[in-house]
């Protein structure tokens, strides 16, 4: 890939080392790559590439449950935000429900890409549209649900 992306990276505790290893996985590629991640996520993600002999870019921000995924929501509303990954625990509660929900729904109304597993993941850092200058990527549209139009 030519271009250079900024790609955030979360990771709920119980899906860390899920994040590790994906990282790992594709060490070559994030590598190249600006990360921006939420705290703890980040400090495993450099130590994961520097381990690999990587010198990673990496931007930690805060703790998700201290305002981390509001600091990447905040990117993506300024549209500094490529791509994300973020790997949710589905299967607990988490004390920021309030702050996911607001990451995930800026990236929608924002139009950035957003993994939430590793299979979606890769197949998003492998596509080939990165790099193509002609595609344009098509905004969502919020339109009021006409039955006519659609012969109902
Ligand atoms: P962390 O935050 O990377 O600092 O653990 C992730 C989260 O829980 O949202």
């Amino acid at each position: 890939m030519k271009k250079k992306l900024t790609i955030a990276l979360v990771a709920h505790d119980q899906r860390k080392a899920d994040m590790v290893d994906w990282v790992i996985y594709n060490a070559e590629f994030l590598s190249q790559h600006h990360l921006v991640c939420t705290g703890t996520t980040g400090a495993l993600v450099k130590r994961a590439l520097i381990n690999k002999g990587f010198q990673p870019e990496v931007e930690c921000k805060n703790s998700g449950p201290m305002g981390g995924d509001v600091e990447i929501a905040a990117m993506v509303v300024e549209k500094k935000i490529n791509l994300a990954v973020f790997l949710i625990d589905d299967l607990n509660p988490q004390p920021h429900e309030a702050d996911i929900m607001m990451l995930l729904r800026q990236c929608r109304v924002h139009n950035v890409p957003i993994a939430c597993n590793r299979y979606s993941a890769d197949l998003m850092i492998t596509s080939t549209l990165w790099d193509d200058e002609t595609y344009v990527p098509t905004p969502p549209r919020y339109e009021k649900f006409d039955r006519d139009k659609f012969n109902l």
